[in-house]
């Protein structure tokens, strides 16, 4: 008898294809044994991330949401990658994140700046555009985010926006969820936004029903 999950699909295909070694479980349990929220991508989300990077030839990548740096080691380890720059509201999990970094041999890439996420965007005027940003922070603030990433991407640039379904509750007009809210704004801004071309991946597996929203500057 094979019980059929999404979690037990997840479980099948991470051990036929994701090579999770111990710096990646490491940071995940570590979070964990800190009490952090485990709201890291899947180990196949953060191999999906780190192969669409890869693709995308991205050597400079902002992340916004660092927690205890899983997603971050996926980008730090892309191809030919140059700079990460990951921004973390809360010192004890950025302290966290730097040491999993450390521990991954990996921190001479990336830059984990602590502090709201918005100021530490309004701080970058004289940064080099990044090729690839990925929102995953407090989802309230998407559509600040989202006008950030487009000052600071370069054409040709991805964004990629994680959580953007929530268990379907994206379509809920009438939500006074600010999570929701901001979902739905950053969509209207995509929708009068000429540059970019975007789509919506539903994704289900281990960590629910949820989506990311994936854009390109053109
Ligand atoms: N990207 C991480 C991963 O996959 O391993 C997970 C990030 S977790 C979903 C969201 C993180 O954003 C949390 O660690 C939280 O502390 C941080 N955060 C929340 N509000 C923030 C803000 N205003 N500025 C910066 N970071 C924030």
């Amino acid at each position: 008898f094979v019980r059929r999950s999404h979690s037990a699909v997840d479980s099948y295909f991470e051990r036929m294809l994701v090579r999770e070694d111990e710096a990646l479980r490491a940071s995940r349990s570590i979070g964990a044994s800190k009490g952090f929220p485990q709201h890291e991508v899947s180990p196949l989300q953060g191999s999906f991330l780190k192969l669409l990077a890869e693709t995308a030839g991205a050597k400079r990548i902002l992340e916004i949401g660092t927690l205890a740096g899983y997603s971050t080691i996926w980008f730090a380890r892309v191809e030919g990658i140059e700079r990460v720059v990951t921004l973390e509201l809360e010192p004890e999990r950025a302290a966290v994140a730097r040491e999993n970094l450390a521990r991954a041999s990996l921190d001479h890439l990336v830059d984990c700046r602590v502090g709201p996420a918005l100021d530490s965007l309004q701080a970058m005027t004289e940064e080099d555009p990044f090729d690839f940003v990925f929102i995953d922070a407090d989802k309230q603030n998407n559509p600040a985010y989202l006008t950030h990433a487009l000052r600071l991407a370069a054409p040709g640039s991805l964004i990629l926006a994680d959580n953007v379904v929530r268990d379907g509750a994206v379509v809920d007009d009438a939500s006074d969820d600010p999570r929701v809210r901001g979902v739905r704004d950053m969509a209207t801004i995509v929708a009068n936004e000429p540059t970019l071309d975007a789509t919506a991946l539903q994704t289900v597996g281990k960590k629910g029903w949820d989506g990311f929203m994936l854009m390109r500057v053109k």
